[in-house]
């Protein structure tokens, strides 16, 4: 999906948006409810628990430290294309900044934040990316989390 601005050798390489901590386990991605059958039938040791209306991994913290989704392997993701929407998209996320929808990058993932704003603005708008993320959060409002201050904003719901 992100593949005109994130080559997948670029996420080979690094995976920090598989791993978690205490701070920021509200990233852990949601599993839709579609998702979440198709995981407990293929994958029945993963541990599922709600979030709002949809799931997450059951991830246990213990402080700082990092702890990696159960999905990840050497490899890669196990679900390939079938990861949930929120690792599909990563690092744009839909937020709520003062009651309007708006689209941001995590500036966790050094290769796309990196790009600039006319470049990531024109990316988000091109081929209906955004009005997908805006769909998307209709169907699912969980998946919108509040906006972070320092957040670039790329698009915003009109
Ligand atoms: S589901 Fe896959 S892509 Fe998403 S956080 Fe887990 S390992 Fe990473």
């Amino acid at each position: 999906m992100l593949k005109k601005i994130l080559q997948p050798a670029s996420c080979g390489k690094c995976r920090i948006c598989c791993g978690f901590d205490e701070s920021d386990k509200w990233e852990i991605p949601l599993v839709f409810s579609e998702l979440k059958s198709y995981i407990q039938k293929n994958y029945p040791e993963a541990k599922l628990t709600p979030r709002g209306n949809e799931y997450v991994f059951d991830m246990q913290f213990n402080g700082k430290e990092v702890i990696f989704c159960p999905m990840l392997t050497e490899t890669g993701c196990m679900l390939g294309d079938n990861k949930p929407f929120d690792c599909r998209i990563w690092p744009f996320r839909v937020n709520d900044f003062n009651g309007t929808k708006v689209i941001t990058v995590s500036p966790v993932c050094e290769t796309v934040s990196g790009l600039s704003l006319k470049v990531l603005s024109e990316f988000v708008s091109a081929d209906g990316f955004a009005d997908m993320l805006f769909s998307e959060a209709k169907k699912h409002p969980d998946m919108v989390k509040p906006y972070i201050n320092g957040y670039p904003i790329v698009a915003a719901e009109i």
